[in-house]
């Protein structure tokens, strides 16, 4: 098993351990509160019981996302469980309606507690409870990196405050202090009821294959735009399916690029996009060339005479390189820069200084006569495309030349060195 599924085995446990032991914790409160009239205490079992359905989910996700992506994928097991989650939604929302209702009623009659000790202490411990589980749940969420975990130990976090809260109320009840349960169980009630609504809407747009949102989609197109290769990003598609996001996106590659290394470079935006976003667990590409319209033409040359220049049979030990900005459209030159090369001295590695000194240079197209091998390679996995003229030209009409299509394109290197 590898760190990273090792890493999700445990976020796994994490969220299971506290979906589990909130779930006991609402019973409790649901069995006390009932049998001693205690409405607060029930209004607090629904909302942990939302709670304890929201990490269930994020459990149900890690264990997915655990999988193989060679395993054939159950899209039908995520729309269940958006299903599910659905009714369990309706059935919190409609309860969390009935509990607001019995607040209301609550206001006008006096709370007597029929066994004040048990309410006490199931709130006691319910406090303590979610102190050391927020604890626990946010400690295992940075370890694992699940921001679900995070989050579902923040809220965790809230309950200390709202279990202070009960426990107020549960004593002024206790000293007979009028409306305070009902008003609590009010207020609580509409807080469930919030998030009940909220998680069915979830349910709703997931099974609806809702986009996920802008803000994954921004991150997911500069991981893309990350990869060496890749132009530009013409279309993406995100949906929601389940805990999970599917996505397509439709990417240019440089012009050069073969049908291989772009098969290559798909493969790797894809592998890069599942790994950085763990909540996408399809994603494919589709590539097409990019065509640009300036390019920048290198070319090697001994003499300083712009496009006058004879190509030089010399490439990394050349006295100059013109780069000369061409618009393929018009077939025309646009600009003329002569580069001194200040390498052509180097004792080692000059192909390689070389190759660099002219991909920092923008370069798309090199032309020369002669190139070694470290100059070549060095240029090919930049993605310049490197041509070859046989006869004595001037810079001039080599670009002619290129701009007709006449030029031979260079599949190896034509020299070993240099
Ligand atoms: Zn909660």
């Amino acid at each position: 098993m590898n760190m990273k599924e090792e890493r999700i085995k445990q976020g796994e446990k994490a969220a299971l351990v506290g979906a589990f032991s909130i779930i006991l914790l609402s019973i409790l409160e649901a069995l006390i509160g009932l049998f001693s009239s205690a409405l607060i205490l029930v209004s607090d079992a629904l909302h942990n019981l939302t709670d304890s359905l929201v990490l269930f989910a994020s459990w149900l996700g890690l264990r997915i996302s655990r999988r193989k992506p060679t395993e054939k994928f159950p899209f039908g097991f995520y729309k269940a469980e958006n299903l599910i989650s659905l009714l369990i939604s309706i059935f919190i929302v409609y309860a969390a309606f009935e509990l607001l209702i019995e607040g209301y009623q609550r206001i006008f009659v006096l709370t007597e507690f029929k066994m004040p000790l048990e309410v006490f202490g199931i709130t006691i411990v319910s406090i303590i409870f979610s102190y050391f589980l927020a604890v626990y749940l946010i400690k295992k969420g940075k370890k694992v990196n699940s921001q679900a975990l995070i989050v579902n130990g923040k809220e965790r976090r809230a309950h200390v405050l709202s279990g202070i809260a009960i426990l107020l109320v549960v004593f002024l009840s206790f000293y007979k202090v009028p409306y305070v349960e009902g008003l609590a169980v009010i207020f609580f009630s509409i807080l469930v009821f919030r998030d009940g609504i909220i998680s069915a809407k979830d349910s709703i747009f997931s099974l609806l294959d809702v986009s996920p949102g802008k803000e994954i989609e921004k991150r997911v197109k500069k991981e893309i735009l990350s990869v060496k290769g890749v132009k530009r990003i013409k279309e993406i598609k995100l949906r929601r399916s389940g805990p999970f996001i599917l996505g397509e996106a439709k990417i240019e590659v440089e012009e050069k690029t073969d049908v291989k290394k772009a098969h290559k470079i798909a493969d790797l935006v894809e592998e890069i996009v599942k790994e950085k976003f763990d909540e996408i667990i399809s994603f494919s590409i589709h590539f097409e060339p990019f065509e640009r319209r300036e390019i920048i033409i290198a070319i090697p040359t001994n003499e300083n005479k712009k496009l006058n220049s004879k190509v030089s049979k010399e490439f990394s030990r050349a006295n100059f390189f013109v780069l000369v900005k061409v618009d393929r459209k018009a077939k025309k030159v646009k600009k003329v820069v002569v580069k001194k090369n200040k390498f052509k001295e180097k004792k080692i590695r000059v192909g390689l200084t070389v190759g660099n000194f002219l991909v920092n240079q923008k370069v798309d197209i090199v032309i020369c006569k002669e190139i070694g091998g470290i100059a070549f390679n060095t240029l090919r996995s930049n993605f310049v495309e490197i041509f070859r003229i046989k006869k004595d030209l001037t810079i001039k009409e080599s670009i002619e030349k290129f701009l007709k299509g006449k030029l031979e394109i260079v599949e190896k290197p034509t020299r070993k060195s240099g």
